[in-house]
C-alpha cells in the first residue's frame, strides 16, 4: 500500500516525518535564516526550512496539490493578487470573511485590480462571471453566513472559458479532511491555518495549495518577493495541531450538530445556520441587542473573536466594521471540544436570562 492510497486520517498522522533511523519522529524547530553553503538550501525566506517542508508535505498530501506556508491566511491572499496583472477582474462571494473583501476592496480603490461581489449561492451568477473574470474566490461554507458554493460548477465553467480564469477556494472552514476542492476542478485552495488546522489559537499561519506545479512555483516566488514567511514555531505548530485535525473536527462536527438541533427549540432564537458539516454554527436573535446580551452573559464559552480552536467561542459578526451588512442579531458559535451538556447548559441559561 503506498502513502497515496492512505485515508486523510492517515495521511495527517504519518506525512511530514523524519523517516531515517536515529532521527525523531517529529520534525524538529528549524530558527534558522542561512544555511551551510554548498546545497540548495542557502537562506529561509527563498529556500524554505525542513519545519515549513513537513509542514507543506502534509497538507499538500491532503489537498491533493503543493502547499506552500505564508505567514498568515491573510497572506496567502496577498500572494494571489500578487500574481495576477494589474486591472484583472475578481469576483467574491457577498458575505465571505470580512479580511478578504476587505483587501479586495483596498486593491479595487487603489487601482490595482477591479472586483465584483456575488451572492454565495447565486450558481448562474458565478456561472456567467466566469465569461468575464480572471479569478473567482470562492469560500464554503461562507464566513460566517455559514452558506455552501457550487464548487464544482462553477469550476466547470471556468474550464470552459477561453481565457481561462483561475478559480481559488478558501477551504479553512471545511478543511482538507471536509473538502478537496481540487479534486472537484478548483486550480487553487488557501488555507487560514489559524483557525481548524492549528486548532490551539495559538498561531498565525496560512497555507496555499496549487493544482500545478507551475503555480505553486509562482506562488512560492510571490512568497520570497512579499517576505510573508511562516514563523519557525507556528509552523511547528500547525503541523503538531494538524496531527490532531481528524479526530477534533469528527467531534467537534458531532456536538455542534447536537447543539444546531437544540438551538432551534428554543423560543429566542429566530433562525439557526448549519450547513451540516464542520464545527462552525451562526444563531440569530432578534436583533444586536439579545445577541450582545447572550455572548457577554456566557461564561464557559468565550465571548472572543477567530474560530477553530479546541475552546468554543462566539462573536456578533456584525459589530465588525467589515461585516456590517450581516444579520444583526446573528452570533457566529465556534464549537470546541468541551462535553455538548457544558456547552448547552452555557446557551441555554444565557438564551433563558434574556429580558
Ligand atoms: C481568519 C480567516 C482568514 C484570514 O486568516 P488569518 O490567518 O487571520 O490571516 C481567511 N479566510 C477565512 C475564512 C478566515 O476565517
Amino acid at each position: 500500500m503506498s502513502e497515496h492510497d492512505w485515508s486523510p486520517r492517515t495521511k495527517a498522522i504519518a506525512l511530514g516525518r523524519p523517516t531515517g533511523a536515529g532521527e525523531p519522529l517529529n520534525v524538529p524547530i528549524y530558527p534558522a535564516s542561512n544555511f551551510g553553503a554548498g546545497t540548495d538550501r542557502a537562506y529561509s525566506r527563498e529556500d524554505g526550512t525542513p519545519t515549513w517542508e513537513a509542514l507543506e508535505e502534509t497538507v499538500g498530501a491532503l489537498e491533493g496539490g503543493h502547499a506552500t506556508a505564508f505567514a498568515s491566511g491573510i497572506a496567502t491572499l496577498a500572494a494571489v493578487l500578487d500574481v495576477l496583472p494589474v486591472g484583472s477582474r475578481i469576483a467574491v462571494p457577498t458575505f465571505s470573511y470580512a479580511g478578504t473583501r476587505g483587501t479586495l476592496a483596498h486593491a479595487e480603490r487603489t487601482g490595482r485590480l477591479r472586483v465584483t461581489q456575488l451572492a454565495p449561492t447565486d450558481t448562474a451568477g458565478w456561472i456567467d462571471a466566469a465569461s468575464e473574470h480572471d479569478l473567482l474566490w470562492l469560500e464554503s461554507p461562507t464566513n460566517p453566513t455559514l452558506e455552501l458554493i457550487d464548487i464544482e460548477a462553477i469550476a466547470a465553467a471556468a474550464r470552459k472559458q477561453p481565457h481561462r480564469p483561475r478559480v481559488c477556494v478558501d477551504n479553512t472552514f471545511a478543511t482538507p479532511l471536509g473538502r478537496q476542492p481540487i479534486a472537484l476542478g478548483a486550480d487553487l485552495v488557501v488555507h487560514s491555518a489559524t483557525k481548524l488546522i492549528g486548532g490551539h489559537s495559538d498561531l498565525l499561519l496560512g497555507l496555499t495549495v496549487a493544482a500545478d506545479e507551475e503555480l505553486a512555483r509562482e506562488l512560492r516566488d510571490a512568497r520570497t518577493r512579499g517576505g510573508a514567511t511562516p514563523g519557525a514555531l507556528e509552523a511547528w505548530l500547525a503541523l503538531r495541531g494538524l496531527r490532531t485535525l481528524p479526530v477534533r473536527l469528527a467531534e467537534a462536527t458531532r456536538t455542534a450538530a447536537e447543539l444546531a438541533e437544540r438551538l432551534t427549540t428554543h423560543p429566542r432564537i429566530t433562525a439557526v445556520r448549519y450547513p451540516d458539516e464542520g464545527a462552525m454554527i451562526a444563531f440569530e436573535l432578534e436583533g444586536a441587542e439579545a445577541a450582545d446580551a447572550v455572548c457577554r452573559s456566557l461564561t464557559l464559552i468565550r465571548h472572543a473573536t477567530s474560530l477553530g480552536g479546541v475552546e468554543s467561542c462566539v462573536e456578533r459578526r456584525a459589530s465588525l466594521a467589515g461585516d456590517a451588512h450581516v444579520p444583526a442579531g446573528l452570533v457566529r458559535f465556534s464549537v470546541g471540544l468541551e462535553h455538548p451538556d457544558d456547552l448547552w447548559s452555557d446557551l441555554a441559561g444565557a438564551l433563558d436570562r434574556l429580558t
